[in-house]
């Protein structure tokens, strides 16, 4: 509005002056020069301000919606407590407590805990991500990290709090070790903003504020950030272990009808690896399932699908050519018969299915959550990874790229038993192990697993045909109905020639 004001009565003031005979043009050229600087030197950016989420108080969010986690919740609430207790950590002389850093990979509750956090202490709870700080403009980004302690501190006097919270998502990239980036003067000004704002921050404030900062590589960090007096708490969010995501899916399957069948913890178990975040995906997929198949409750295929649909994406529109398939089935097969030689019931599901970026796939049943692979146990998987394109090998006496990913996979394993000294270099440094040594010893380890794979899979070369003409005619085996196939328990089939 004051704009339009503004505009108005310039306007009127040069028509009075015209009216009077005065030359006009020194006085355009210099308001042309004006707009000019103002849209170009970042000043019109700067008055923006910061635009960051802001909510009064999180209430809505506690530590109990959170899932898992026991370990890094209980690491804030410790350091929490000298906040809700300022009295007695002043008597003791404890130095206040001002930024918390949450490290863990994206999607495991970062948000939520800082969430929890601000709610924890009664703080006002105000959310921005490091990619808002960073602009092409000298001055925008520190000029934004004032305004957004500024408004933390506005915020909570607002609601008459004496705490407010600031979540810094993503820190890393306003954070990063400076001196680094090519337009570096702005980010180590935006970072030195945040430096001197936290330096600043005391015990004897009216508002107190405490910075929670997320990201998933510490290790890009500027060291003075870490410092004592600023991120003095790094707090390690991990990705759920199998009880945390059995407690999450409950989180998320708490306002949804589950069919009695629905057994979690099996759901639990099936899911190493997936985040929080993934946790909800996957019971939210399985409700849409739930809906678009008429059904009132949430039922075990559900999950199974879309666990799929997590783990892999939407199934593909695009329908491989029959000759495709025949291969993909073979291909699968082969995973499926070594996986069930390994571990005798680890075949969950095998599909030729498109999904994603896969032709088709074999799920397994998981065996229980475990950090550390023997050597025994790494060859196995080897197997099981070059089994599909040995058993393309063996029906269609040649290969495909369907392969690839498999090898992509092997390779990093057989690269990671070399550096765990499992190959027959022994004990390397994996820093000074020249490139030649590796690719050697990768190989060999490669090649002979490939062969025992081959000599395996020769033998069962009429298994491979029979099991995948069933695959090919139905799409999606479960594991019960694979076992009986292999085992020969159901009615001989006419061979097929799927070459
Ligand atoms: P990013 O690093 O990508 O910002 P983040 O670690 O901050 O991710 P959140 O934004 O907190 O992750 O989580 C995303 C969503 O995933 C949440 O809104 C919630 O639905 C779900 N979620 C993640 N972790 C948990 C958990 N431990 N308990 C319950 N829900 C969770």
């Amino acid at each position: 509005m004051s704009k339009e004001i503004t505009i108005g009565v310039a306007i009127a003031t040069m028509i009075f002056l015209a009216l009077q005979g005065v030359n006009l043009l020194p006085f355009l050229l210099l308001g042309a020069l004006s707009y000019l600087f103002y849209n170009l030197s970042g000043l019109k950016v700067l008055n923006k301000g910061f635009q960051g989420q802001v909510s009064p108080r999180a209430r809505e969010i506690t530590f109990a919606d959170i899932g898992g986690q026991e370990k890094a919740k209980q690491e804030i609430i410790e350091a929490l407590e000298f906040i809700k207790d300022s009295s007695a950590a002043e008597q003791l002389g404890i130095r206040p407590l001002k930024g918390i850093l949450l490290a863990g990979p994206p999607g495991t509750g970062k948000t939520l805990l800082a969430k929890a956090a601000a709610a924890y202490t009664g703080a006002s709870f105000i959310a921005a991500a490091g990619s808002e700080f960073v602009e092409m403009y000298a001055g925008v980004g520190a000029q934004r990290i004032r305004a957004l302690f500024k408004q933390a501190r506005e915020l909570a006097k607002q609601h008459n709090r004496k705490n407010a919270t600031i979540f810094i998502d993503e820190i890393d990239v306003l954070g990063g070790k400076r001196g680094q980036h090519s337009g570096h003067l702005e980010y180590d000004q935006t970072l030195n903003q945040l430096l001197v704002e936290m330096d600043g921050i005391s015990p004897n404030d009216d508002v107190r504020i405490l910075v929670i900062g997320a990201t998933n590589r510490v290790d890009l960090l500027d060291e003075a950030l870490l410092r004592p007096g600023r991120f003095d708490r790094i707090i390690q969010v991990e990705l759920p272990d199998r009880e945390g995501r059995l407690q999450i899916l409950k989180i998320h399957t708490a306002n949804k009808p589950l069919d009695p069948e629905v057994n979690l913890e099996s759901i639990a178990s099936q899911t190493f690896g997936f985040s929080g975040a993934h946790l909800e995906s996957l019971a939210n997929e399985a409700a849409i399932l739930a809906f678009r198949a008429g059904e009132k409750t949430l039922k075990p295929g559900h999950f199974n699908e879309a666990i799929d649909k997590v783990m892999l994406g939407e199934k593909m529109d695009r329908q491989p050519s029959e000759k495709e398939l025949k291969r993909v089935a073979v291909h699968e097969i082969g995973h499926a018969l070594v996986s069930e030689r390994i571990r005798p019931g680890s075949v969950s599901i095998v599909t030729i299915v498109p999904r994603g970026s896969a032709l088709g796939y074999m799920r397994e049943v998981p065996e229980d959550d475990s950090y550390l692979q023997t050597r025994r146990q790494l060859e196995e998987r080897l197997q099981l990874l070059i089994a599909g394109a040995i058993a393309e090998e063996l029906l269609f006496h040649s290969r495909s790229t369907g392969a690839s990913s498999d090898f992509i996979e092997a390779a990093r394993l057989a690269k990671k038993m070399v550096f765990a000294g499992m190959s027959d270099l022994g004990i390397v440094d994996p820093e000074s192990l020249p490139r030649h040594l590796l690719h050697r010893a990768v190989a060999r380890i490669l090649q002979t697993q490939e062969a025992l794979v081959r000599k395996e899979l020769q033998d069962k070369v009429e298994i491979i045909r029979r099991v995948s003409k069933e695959l090919l005619q139905e799409e999606k085996l479960a594991g019960e109905r694979l076992r009986q196939l292999i085992a020969g328990e159901d009615k001989p089939l006419e061979r097929v020639h799927l070459a």
